[in-house]
């Protein structure tokens, strides 16, 4: 599939088993988000490039490097906040905008009910941060938000990812690379990713009503 790097990293696959696992603990599903979400960011942002920065260690000096690309996370609520801890542990100094979706009953289709995008500068790296990538209309209407605010350079990590979902944002988005868990076999009637997790939300939040 075009644009999509799937992890094939044994942490990453047992992570996932764990949070695909019906019986995991609230603690546990947390824990296997945290080291999941570590794995994907860290393989979306080999794509960052680096600049000389020469240091002295206590011997002698040293040609080292730093970051060059300013870096922005943009989780999607409510999921994507789920993400976003372990995104700033990697790049503490990243901006972060949040956008916020809800399903309107009415067109059943995706409406942006919170928008809250700093200014994106030209260089800047946007990183969607979205843990399910179902139909793709979220995402898509997300990444038109930050075109729309100035972002030019813009990847999508997700947790897991339907077929469907792939191809949407291949359609609407084919300059935006997406890393993910893995991509699963369809959607259901509900738009449910099967064979999924379940509502991801519900599980990190423990909002599951049965
Ligand atoms: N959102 C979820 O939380 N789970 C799915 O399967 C699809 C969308």
């Amino acid at each position: 599939m075009e644009h999509v790097t799937i992890l094939n990293h044994p942490l990453a696959l047992s992570a996932l088993t764990v949070l695909r696992n019906r019986s995991t603990s609230i603690a546990d599903y947390r824990t296997a988000t945290r080291s999941l979400a570590s794995l994907l960011i860290s393989e979306m942002l080999t794509c960052l490039s680096l600049k000389s920065s020469k240091v002295i260690t206590p011997l002698a000096e040293f040609d080292g490097v730093a970051l060059s690309t300013p870096v922005m996370a943009v989780p999607i609520l409510r999921a994507g906040l789920s993400l976003l801890e372990p995104f700033l542990e990697l790049i503490p100094a990243a901006q972060v905008g949040v956008l916020g979706f809800e399903r309107d009953e009415i067109t059943s289709t995706a409406r942006c009910y919170y928008e809250k995008l700093p200014k994106t500068p030209a260089n800047t790296l946007v990183v969607l941060l979205d843990p399910m990538l179902a139909t793709g209309g979220t995402l898509s209407q997300a990444a038109t938000l930050i075109k729309e605010s100035g972002g030019t350079s813009i990847v999508a990590v997700t947790v897991i990812a339907a077929p469907e979902g792939v191809a949407r944002m291949n359609r609407d988005h084919p300059d935006i690379p997406i890393v993910t868990g893995a991509v699963d076999e369809r959607l259901n009637g509900q738009n449910y990713i099967v064979p999924g997790l379940g509502d991801f939300g519900d599980r990190y939040y423990g909002t599951a009503s049965d």
